[in-house]
């Protein structure tokens, strides 16, 4: 059957969803014109620690979820996973400047990011790169970049940039004990007029600093 072919009625319906589509196309580009559709939502989330508790990794990471009668972790979205769920959301690069990485849960999760074919950059405080529980060794082994400097100052900055648009950024460095005893704050924005700054700085702190060795 040939378009022509149609009856009158459904003639009508095609020209009408037509009609609304190329209206809507039409409005669109001139409201945008006159500034009417506002920008990108930016999105702004603000963290305290600690956590009350541990999420349970079955519950959250398991189709069938946790089969305890009685679970030691927490059924619920703590801010460390508020954290990794950030993360995850990396589609192509994730840069990490922060001056002590001791957490198994996110330090998986960058490996898992890199495996997924994210590129990844971590700078690191030279001391701090090599303490006791340190995620750094891990990462080198899957071949993600580190960069640090061998200096008495601290690298003490605690910030990172997903896919240079969302940035994550406090006084939490990424330890269990920041996540379960401190009392830290992190501020998660895609904010432009913030996440920028960070991405020079970052990019700055690349080139000033050496790949660890
Ligand atoms: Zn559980």
């Amino acid at each position: 059957m040939s378009y022509f072919d149609l009856s009158n009625s459904k003639l009508k319906i095609i020209a009408a969803i037509t009609l609304t589509a190329v209206g809507s196309e039409i409005l669109y580009y001139a409201l945008k014109k006159f500034r009417r559709i506002p920008k990108a939502e930016v999105e702004n989330e603000v963290l305290f620690f600690p956590d009350k508790g541990i999420a349970c990794p079955a519950y959250f990471e398991r189709k069938s979820g946790c089969n305890q009668s009685v679970c030691s972790y927490i059924h619920e979205v703590t801010n460390l996973r508020r954290v990794i769920i950030r993360l995850r959301e990396a589609k192509k690069t994730l840069d990490v400047c922060i001056f002590i990485l001791t957490c198994q849960e996110i330090g998986q999760e960058i490996v898992n990011l890199k495996r997924n074919g994210v590129k990844i950059r971590v700078i690191v405080d030279y001391e701090m790169a090599n303490s006791t529980g340190s995620r750094i060794e891990l990462f080198r082994r899957h071949g993600i970049p580190i960069r640090t400097k061998k200096v008495l100052q601290l690298m003490h900055h605690k910030f990172a940039i997903i896919d240079g648009e969302c940035l994550i950024c406090g006084s939490f460095n990424w330890t269990m004990q920041a996540v379960t005893a401190n009392w830290e704050n992190v501020i998660i924005t895609s904010e432009p007029g913030l996440v920028q700054p960070f991405a020079i700085e970052f990019q700055r702190l690349w080139d000033e600093f050496s790949c660890l060795t």
